[in-house]
This record gives structure tokens, C-alpha cells and sequence, in this order.
């Protein structure tokens, strides 16, 4: 089942409380569900190397991210950095590099690519059909995640049942397809990942300080306010149904992933 955003986005940035005061607040079981992230993430090392964990340094990953460093796992994280992410993601990004003992390697859509896209279709192509956000998607983060997880056997991911109705299903480890999937927040609330982030004194994206729970390319996110759904804030112009860029989607759902 997925839940709403609990806080109001009244209030101007500079006077707002931080993300870690607003939403830290563990569930009853965060230390069982902590004791089996803690378990599931060295099964994943031992068993299913070469494994990577994607990030896309919101909150969900950065715990991930650091759970695997605190763990001193052998797995390398990977970032995809589409042309189009907000300051403070980058900001992160290369702090992320510095501080991290896991490898974290960026991959970049083909510049040709991207240039003759924006050339044909201009930049705000993705606001004009789903069809041509799914294209720049394509070209920005699909072919790019085709060549992170090539060789892999698995990979790591910070989806949470929690964050829309599409992800309520969303198992501990996926074997649905040849490549597994490993989703060890899948029962994590917002609660628990932002109790983990301020006991542990994570690093986080700063748009988090500004109502943006979800973060993704600068033109495709927005914050969100009291009430809106987790992922309100992204593609917001489109159907719920469409608001996956694909890298979470199943082949058998017709996506390019
Ligand atoms: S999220 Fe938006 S900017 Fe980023 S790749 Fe998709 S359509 Fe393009």
C-alpha cells in the first residue's frame, strides 16, 4: 500500500526543519527489518558477485550505500547521471565519490545521442508525450543502465513497497527475471530509511530539505506537499499508470528495460 507525503511544504526553505527532524520516526520492527537488510546484503555479495547496487543518491540508496560500506561488502555502486540532474545531486554525487569505500562508478547517456534528441525534439520534449519522455529516458538512462548491469548477475536496488501503488508488490529479492533484483528496503517505511539516515549521521541529497521525497532529473521533478502521494512529484503531467521510466519496469510490461 502506498502512503502519502505527512508534512506540510508551507514555510520557506530557509526556516523549514530538516528532512531527518520531519520524517525520522522508526516503525515498531525497523530493528528486525535493519537485522534482515543487515543479512540479505552479504547474501547478495556471496552469492550472486558480480553484483552492483544502483543509486540514484535519494534517500532510500544513500542508506544502502552506507550500509554496504559499514558492512565492508565488495559491492560496487553505480550512479546514472543523465545531463539533466539538479545541483545538489551532483553535490552529493561527488561527495559520495570521496567518502565512499565501495567504487562508485557514473555512467553518462552518448552525447551524440542526447544532442541529436534535443536537436529533433528540443528540451522539453518530455512534457509533449509520454512517448518522447520515454525516448529521453531511453537515451539518458537505458542504454546507460544496459551497460551498468552488463555481467552482472544481480543488482541492488532502494524500491519500497510504500512508494506508489505500482511498487506495492515489491518482493525482497526478485527472481523474475535472469538478472535478480535485490530490494532490501522493500518493507522499510519513509520512517525507518529517515531513522536510519539521522542515527547514523548519513550524508543526504539537500533537495530533501525542500520537500522533494522522490528525486530524479531536474525537468521531470518537483516537490510535493501535504498529502500528494510519494512519487506526486514525478512526471507530474502524467497518468500515475505511465510513472515509471522503465528501469524498474518488467520486460513482459512492454518497457524498454
Ligand atoms: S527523467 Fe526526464 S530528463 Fe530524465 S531522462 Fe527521463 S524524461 Fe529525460
Amino acid at each position: 500500500m502506498s502512503a502519502t507525503y505527512e508534512i506540510s511544504s508551507l514555510g520557506t526553505p530557509a526556516s523549514a526543519p530538516r528532512a531527518t527532524e520531519l520524517h525520522a520516526r522508526p516503525s515498531a520492527s525497523f530493528d528486525a527489518k535493519l537485522a534482515a537488510t543487515d543479512a540479505l546484503l552479504p547474501q547478495a555479495a556471496a552469492d550472486y558477485t558480480p553484483v552492483t547496487q544502483a543509486s540514484s543518491l535519494g534517500a532510500e540508496d544513500v542508506v544502502i550505500t552506507h550500509l554496504i560500506n559499514a558492512l565492508g561488502l565488495d559491492i560496487p555502486v553505480f550512479v546514472l547521471e543523465t545531463g539533466a540532474l539538479h545541483p545538489e545531486t551532483l553535490a552529493l554525487l561527488e561527495r559520495t565519490r570521496a567518502s565512499s569505500r565501495a567504487p562508485v562508478t557514473v555512467y553518462r547517456p552518448v552525447q551524440e545521442a542526447v544532442v541529436q534528441f534535443v536537436a529533433r525534439e528540443g528540451q522539453e520534449a518530455m512534457y509533449r508525450s509520454i512517448a518522447l519522455r520515454k525516448a529521453c529516458c531511453g537515451i539518458r538512462k537505458m542504454e546507460p543502465l544496459a551497460r551498468a548491469l552488463d555481467g552482472k548477475k544481480a543488482w541492488i536496488t532502494g524500491l519500497r513497497r510504500e512508494q506508489s501503488a505500482a511498487r506495492a508488490e515489491v518482493p525482497a529479492i526478485d527472481t523474475s527475471e535472469a538478472r535478480v533484483k535485490f530490494n532490501p528496503l522493500s518493507d522499510w517505511t519513509w520512517g525507518d530509511v529517515w531513522h536510519y539516515i539521522a542515527t547514523r549521521g548519513v550524508d543526504y541529497n539537500a533537495l530533501h530539505d525542500q520537500f522533494y521525497p522522490s528525486i530524479g532529473c531536474q525537468p521531470c521533478t518537483r516537490a510535493i506537499s501535504l498529502g500528494e502521494d510519494f512519487r506526486a512529484g514525478r512526471w507530474w503531467w502524467e497518468d500515475e499508470a505511465a510513472k515509471e521510466c522503465g528501469l524498474h519496469v518488467k520486460k513482459t510490461e512492454g518497457s524498454p528495460a
